[in-house]
């Protein structure tokens, strides 16, 4: 177990913000976790539970705390549950993509049009992550976590998740989050092709490339390459991926008002949030440090901000531009790491 003092937030997160975290403990397995909120709970220090970084933006107050930095690999194992069906099982500090990877190329569908999302195993079922159509929340099987409240390992059925857009229980329920160490996950996937309907931009690249067999690994190819055209790749460009999220209604009447003032409104009552920045002519724009991508307009690139108060003055600014124009506050996507209020260490 790895004890590092005074660490830059900014150095184990890809927006490469914030101020200094007290404590940072890398764990490998089980044993060592326990060592951990051991250390944490002895000092009467406030645990956060980190993966790769890719969601996380640290205040410049800095986390007078212990992060915790999950290295808990190991290999995947799967079990069958007849010819076309496997559940398959990950540690949590594996790389998502190096699962995807692993079970496209066995034919395994399922989760490939999530392909080249940053980030951990564990940290997936977080914020139920998704793309293309796909998302965590409608494979998942079941969460094993480390109770550290109850000092236990135990399991947690995906219905219990409560799974929503970005949302599940370990993101919205503050005591669960210090409680909960997400330890691995399984899920259970098809041995068969996707089936479309497919994402507008995977459909096109379909075509454009003349293919007629539409296998795991073909999608995840052609989500791999779509995604290296749009998105900034985190090792070059600082960001946490989409800083806004889409829009849900939730009534019929609210749809009704924005389709009558001729915005789009897809299924579930989403609109999306990429349209709104871009017909509010944000498109490219730089606020604070902060350049609203190009071909995403919901991904912040912190291609020159210095601190977390640059990018609070970013996001009040653009959220009153979008506002003012449509009447929508967009919700931030990535976690805030850091004291707001003072922790005393003893
Ligand atoms: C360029 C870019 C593109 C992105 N594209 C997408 C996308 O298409 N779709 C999408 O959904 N997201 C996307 N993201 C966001 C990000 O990839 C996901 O949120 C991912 O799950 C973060 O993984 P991580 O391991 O870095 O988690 P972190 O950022 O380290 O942590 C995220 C949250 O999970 C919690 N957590 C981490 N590990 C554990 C654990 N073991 N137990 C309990 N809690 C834990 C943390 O406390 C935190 O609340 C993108 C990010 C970037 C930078």
């Amino acid at each position: 177990m790895e004890i590092r003092e005074n660490v830059p937030i900014g150095q184990l997160t890809t927006m490469r913000l914030g101020g200094e975290a007290r404590y940072v403990i890398s764990v490998k397995n089980l044993a060592e976790l326990r060592q951990a909120y051991d250390f944490a709970h002895k000092k009467h220090l406030p645990v956060f539970a980190l993966g790769s970084g890719a969601n996380i933006i640290g205040r410049d107050s800095g986390f007078k705390g212990v992060i915790i930095k999950n290295e808990i690999t190991g290999d995947v194992s799967q079990r069958n549950i007849n010819d076309g069906e496997a559940e398959f099982t990950a540690p949590s500090g594996m790389i998502l993509d190096d699962f995807i990877a692993h079970v496209s190329d066995l034919g395994f569908t399922g989760v490939e049009a999530m392909s080249k999302i940053p980030g951990t195993v564990g940290s997936a079922p977080v914020q139920n992550v998704g793309a293309y159509g796909q998302d965590i929340s409608q494979v998942l099987q079941s969460v094993e976590v480390y109770d550290a409240k109850d000092d236990i390992v135990k399991t947690i059925a995906a219905e219990d998740c409560n799974f929503t857009y970005r949302h599940s229980i370990f993101n919205t329920d503050p005591k669960l989050a210090e409680r909960y160490f997400i330890l691995s996950i399984t899920v259970k996937l098809q041995k068969a092709n996707p089936q479309p309907p497919f994402y507008n931009s995977l459909q096109a690249y379909i075509d454009s490339h003349d293919i007629k067999e539409v296998t795991p690994a073909v999608v995840r190819r052609a989500v791999s390459e779509i995604r290296a055209q749009k998105l900034p790749d985190p090792d070059k460009v600082a960001s946490a991926g989409s800083f806004f999220q889409n829009v849900y209604l939730s009534s019929p009447e609210e749809i009704a008002a924005a389709e009558e003032k001729g915005i789009p409104v897809w299924k579930g009552g989403k609109i999306s949030g990429a349209w709104l920045m871009d017909q509010s002519g944000l498109k490219g724009k730089e606020f604070h440090g902060f350049k609203i991508w190009d071909s995403a307009p919901l991904v912040l690139a912190n291609v020159s901000a210095k601190s977390f108060t640059d990018l609070e003055l970013a996001r009040q600014e653009i959220r009153a531009i979008v506002q003012e124009k449509f009447g929508y506050t967009l919700n931030q996507e990535p976690v805030e790491l850091g004291d707001k209020n003072e922790v005393t260490e003893r």
